[in-house]
């Protein structure tokens, strides 16, 4: 049997259609299949890969600790100088009320931490959450997804949750002295990128601050710099109780993040002790990956180029099929009018050596969310891909 039938086969699958390319090596922009097909990565693993594929200081970084010491003891006990150095350095970024972190192997276990974190310190049980969000696939996670039919299929998940209209003015009066938490995407992903009003997380904010809400900011996708600048709830003027980081925090590998103020986060601390354990979150080898590929954020000029690359994409991608583009930063989404003409799209792409994707929650809808690397030169071929393409699949010019 070849390796696609194994696949097939042995690994669980998720869908009936699975990309199933096999990649052989990535680097920087790109992937190579086995038959050396060079492919362009115009996702970045779903926003992970912001510094690109396998860059080399993250790999040194790996190799270099890997070598001094891997898994030690569970989280919390030992002083391990990477994960205290990759706590330090991203507090040093964040605003001073964001002083403590707690590593998770994944962005739905920053989630469950977060929920839990909130009903602690609150001890409220209520949480509020939004139509078309997405924070992961754990049951805690997938009971606050902004999507009926999903949820509906495990039931029963947590009670007390309540989902409401993002970046609508009702959603305001909802947050009450009873809500543990609202949780929310500082810019909804999976939705197809919808941005709010910058004045609609600031209500929020204020509600939250009156009533004693907790207000958590899932960056998990639109943080690290996609958003044209480090944190997206910079540009809202907000600062949340509590941050949930995921994806690009490990530059390339699995990690995850809540991070509060010490004061919040001591409600894990004792009454019971130990209130949300984990094996290997924080692992010393993932945080000197994750350290590695933030340093190349900061002290590479990257972010500063988002917002150009990001408008390049926008007057490159001009065609009479595409009904809008919408983004921030380099989470883009460029909406056509079905998913059956957007999945000609995509697969006549990867067909032609470039690899996008469709979201979750707008199908209809073609992802762009690059490497931040990826250079002007690769925008326009990018986009001449994606323009000839609908010349060909469509019949308007
Ligand atoms: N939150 C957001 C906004 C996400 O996009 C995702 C994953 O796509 C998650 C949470 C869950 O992260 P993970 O897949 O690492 O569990």
């Amino acid at each position: 049997m070849n390796n696609r039938q194994l696949f097939l086969r042995h690994v669980a699958q998720l869908s009936d259609a699975p990309m199933a390319l096999e990649i052989v090596k990535a680097s920087g922009m790109y992937m190579w299949d086995t038959e050396g097909k060079k492919i362009m990565d115009l996702i970045a693993g779903i926003s992970v890969c912001n510094v690109g594929h396998s860059h080399p200081a993250v790999v040194d970084a790996i190799k270099e600790q890997a070598e001094q010491y891997m898994h030690l003891l569970v989280y919390g006990e030992l002083i391990q100088s990477p994960q205290v150095g990759f706590a330090t350095l991203l507090t040093q970024h964040l605003p001073a009320s964001l002083n403590s972190v707690y590593f998770t192997n994944s962005g739905a276990e920053a989630v469950e931490g977060a929920m839990k974190l909130a009903k602690r310190y609150t001890g409220r049980t209520e949480i509020i959450a939004f139509e078309k969000s997405y924070h992961g696939s754990t049951q805690g996670a997938m009971s606050i997804m902004g999507d009926e039919a999903w949820r509906n299929a495990y039931r029963p998940l947590l009670p007390d949750i309540q989902h409401l209209t993002y970046n609508t003015w009702e959603a305001i009066d909802q947050i009450t002295d009873r809500t543990a938490c609202i949780i929310l995407e500082t810019v909804q992903a999976e939705a197809g990128v919808r941005v709010p009003q910058k004045e609609w997380l600031q209500a929020i904010r204020e509600k939250c601050t009156a009533t004693g809400t907790l207000m958590v900011l899932d960056e998990i996708q639109c943080g690290l710099g996609r958003n044209g600048t480090l944190w997206a709830f910079e540009q809202a003027d907000v600062v949340p109780d509590i941050l949930l980081l995921g994806k690009a925090l490990g530059g390339g590998m699995p990690m995850g993040a809540f991070i509060a103020d010490k004061e919040i986060m001591w409600s894990l601390t004792n009454k019971p002790v130990l209130g949300h354990m984990t094996t290997f979150g924080g692992h010393p080898v993932i945080c000197a990956a994750g350290m590695a590929g933030f340093k190349v954020l900061l002290e590479s000029n990257l972010i500063d180029t988002v917002k150009a690359k990001g408008q390049l994409f926008h007057q490159y991608l001009q065609h009479p099929a595409i009904k809008e583009v919408r983004s921030l930063g380099l989470m883009m989404a460029v909406e056509f009018e079905s998913f059956a003409m957007n999945k000609k799209v995509i697969d006549a792409c990867i067909e032609r050596g470039l690899l996008t994707d469709w979201f979750l929650f707008a199908p209809e809808c073609l992802r762009i969310a690059p490497p931040l690397i990826i250079n002007e030169e690769e925008i326009r071929q990018a986009c001449k891909i994606i323009i000839d393409v609908l010349n060909e699949v469509t019949d308007v010019r």
